[in-house]
């Protein structure tokens, strides 16, 4: 570990991979030769030019994407996605399924109402405190588009596959998993993720889209909403977030050249939960709070015995360098975010810390 750098477990913004910082830190002064900073340069440069291409092109690699689908960086975070989703891919007369899984599905349910939009919730996991991913989904056959949180990075629940729409376009919020694992891209008509969990820094959305769904929107819609602007010129209508896109193509490089692709990420995300998960399975003094066949892989929320010790574990584990472990203030307990950039060793630390805790707590 690098001098004075802790474990961080930080929910979003998050950890970023060590590499990626110490190319940033290189070029921040000097960007490939151009005698300016990364910041500095312009978006209508060649240097900003091969950046966003050569992101667009690894998105294409690692999620194996083809003609079909468009790869845009958007400004808004994912929260802006809960209304342009709506805005463009559905008409007046049109209604969307929504999986009700928690707290970003509820905000995305509830920006497509607040536009008028008829939205059905066929399925929803609120009647045991959204801690599974519901089964058997009675989806419509006629919805424009059938809508799910892939990984709920509050409750600690992640879909383990992509459920069968029955061929109506699934759109996904992978805001907290989206490139920590192979997708079946054929099931989906738009995937929206922001990036400061899993891919980079705060200020830039990630969205992929099919290209036969661009010719539901209606005229009205502003052109900043649009998806169509961004797919036109290239992500750049306006002045794009030149660096949080660099930032991305950094992550996505150490994604391809370094890891090896997502098979392997996911084998290494596999290896790091099952051995987080392990440790709460053992204990009775740690609670995992997700049912086991729902669990996510990225963030592992569990309970201590008190909100006294809660407080107490998560005020040591700071002072021994493990950072960011406190539970969304909505629901409490504690939250081990163990994105791709958390490596092995990193999460073994903490499961020794959390052993030598409960060998003193419990
Ligand atoms: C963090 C998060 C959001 C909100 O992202 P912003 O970029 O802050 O708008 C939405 N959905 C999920 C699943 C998230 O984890």
């Amino acid at each position: 570990m690098k001098e004075g750098r802790i474990v961080n477990f930080n929910p979003g913004p998050a950890a970023l991979p060590l590499p990626v910082l110490e190319e940033i830190r290189e070029s921040f002064l000097n960007y490939a030769g151009s005698g300016m900073s990364v910041t500095e340069i312009s978006h209508r440069s060649s240097w900003f030019d091969d950046i966003i291409d050569d992101a667009v092109q690894r998105t294409r690699r690692l999620l194996g994407l083809d003609d079909r689908f468009h790869v845009l960086f958007v400004q808004g975070g994912a929260s802006m996605q809960f209304c342009m989703v709506p805005m463009n891919l559905l008409g007046s007369s049109d209604a969307a399924d929504y999986v009700n899984t928690g707290t970003w599905s509820n905000k995305a349910i509830q920006e497509a109402r607040a536009m008028g939009k008829t939205v059905r919730v066929p399925a929803s996991s609120e009647d045991r405190n959204f801690s599974y991913i519901p089964k058997d989904i009675p989806f419509s056959t006629d919805a424009a588009y059938c809508h799910i949180t892939s990984n709920n990075t509050i409750k600690g629940t992640q879909w383990a596959t992509e459920p069968d729409t029955g061929g109506v376009p699934l759109v996904a919020d992978m805001s907290s998993d989206i490139m920590s694992r192979p997708i079946d891209i054929d099931r989906y008509g738009l995937i929206y993720a922001g990036a400061q969990k899993n891919i980079g820094p705060a200020g830039v959305c990630m969205v992929i889209l099919r290209q036969d769904l661009l010719d539901r929107a209606q005229d009205t819609i502003p052109t900043m909403l649009r998806y169509d602007t961004y797919v036109k010129k290239n992500s750049m209508y306006n002045t794009p977030p030149v660096f949080a896109v660099y930032t991305v193509q950094l992550v996505l490089k150490w994604l391809e050249e370094t890891v090896g692709g997502l098979t392997e990420m996911e084998a290494i995300n596999r290896r790091k939960a099952e051995h987080l998960y392990a440790l709460l399975d053992e204990s009775g003094f740690y609670t995992g709070t997700a049912d086991p066949d729902s669990r996510s892989r990225m963030n592992v929320t569990f309970r201590l015995p008190s909100e006294d010790l809660e407080k107490r574990f998560v005020q040591e584990a700071h002072e021994q360098g493990l950072g960011g472990l406190k539970g969304h203030r909505s629901v409490g307990g504690c939250r081990a975010s163990i994105y791709n950039a958390t490596d092995m060793k990193g999460v073994e630390t903490l499961t020794a810390f959390m052993q030598e805790f409960e060998r003193q707590n419990g």
